[in-house]
């Protein structure tokens, strides 16, 4: 991949619109060669319930879908169905070979059971990677990196892209989940980085982040990462997003505080004055998330008729 910088507008931002748009051309030219072979990717997306912030999330994907002409069903099942009805439904989706994808969009309502949902979907067509099958497999090599958890797998290309390196770097990643925190650690060690996972008992964490080469922040928690928790010319790799709704205060009025923003876990303005690169909150990892998600569809098609 080449990096195409805008020196002119933000020399030190990793753009991931502008990554995420390279991978989404790519996966629809290699959808195009799947066609001529009579191979047909599709991805299904079932929703429990109408949660808002699901709904959006789903939109964007099914964006994606259409940009690359991958083919798309959506399945929203009402609200209180129960995990039994549930594993059916994705059992059959198991057994349909038009179906490459299969993603269940979480949170799912409390009454279910969501770890036996997730187990439900037949690895080969886990694209979402949350499986334990896909995520243990990562642990094995790089080589095995096959339907590796999307919001991870974008932050390696965003990197790739920008031909930044993680051989010998110090990373720390505050924040410990299975989609995010833990498999990107994997990830990173794969690829010869020096990792540290810090998380809510970490004592004094500006001592981790301060060392860090690579700084990923995946907590969910407004700007808290401050410019003192970084080290000069560090990269910066912003996760987090929260949703603010309140009408700022006076004196937030003043930040960059909008109403109905989106805001990330780096504070941003201050921060990019002592990183070397960093990713915004819109428009860093959130692309490269879906664009990424576009790829695992048309891996697993490819893997299932091979
Ligand atoms: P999560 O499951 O809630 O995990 C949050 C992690 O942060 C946990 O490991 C938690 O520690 C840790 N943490 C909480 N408070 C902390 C503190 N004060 N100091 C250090 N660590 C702390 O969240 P997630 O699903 O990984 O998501 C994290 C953020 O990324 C959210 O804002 C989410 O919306 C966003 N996200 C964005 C994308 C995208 O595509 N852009 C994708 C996924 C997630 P414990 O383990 O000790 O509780």
């Amino acid at each position: 991949m080449s990096a195409r910088i805008h020196k002119k507008r933000q020399s030190r931002l990793l753009d991931g619109r502008l990554v995420s748009d390279f991978l989404l051309t790519r996966v629809s030219h290699e959808v195009k060669k799947l066609h001529k072979k009579k191979i047909f990717p599709k991805l299904v997306i079932i929703l429990v319930g109408k949660n808002p912030a699901s709904l959006s999330y789903i939109r964007q994907k099914e964006k994606a879908t259409q940009r690359t002409h991958i083919q798309y069903e959506h399945l929203n099942l009402r609200e209180t169905i129960a995990t039994k009805k549930l594993i059916a439904i994705i059992e059959k989706l198991n057994r349909d070979k038009t179906v490459h994808g299969i993603l269940v969009q979480l949170p799912l309502p409390a009454h279910i059971e969501a770890p036996l949902v997730l187990r439900a979907i037949e690895p080969a067509k886990d694209v979402d990677g949350f499986g334990a099958y896909n995520l243990g497999k990562m642990f094995l090599s790089m080589d095995f990196e096959n339907l590796a958890p999307c919001t991870p797998r974008g932050i390696i290309r965003l990197l790739e892209y920008y031909k930044i390196s993680p051989v010998g770097k110090r990373v720390t990643i505050i924040g410990r989940s299975n989609i995010v925190g833990k498999p990107l650690a994997v990830m990173l060690i794969n690829r010869d980085a020096t990792v540290t996972v810090c998380h809510s008992k970490t004592k004094n964490l500006a001592s981790h982040t301060r060392t860090a080469d690579i700084l990923v922040a995946a907590v969910g928690r407004p700007k808290m990462v401050k410019a003192d928790m970084v080290k000069k010319g560090a990269i910066v790799i912003d996760v987090g997003t929260t949703k603010v709704n309140n009408r700022p205060s006076r004196s937030e009025a003043k930040q960059i505080v909008h109403l109905n923003s989106l805001v990330g876990d780096v504070d941003f303005e201050n921060v990019k004055r002592k990183a070397s690169w960093i990713t915004p909150v819109p428009g860093g990892v959130g692309p490269m998330t879906v664009a990424c998600l576009m790829e695992n569809v048309v891996r697993a098609a490819r893997r299932m008729n091979m």
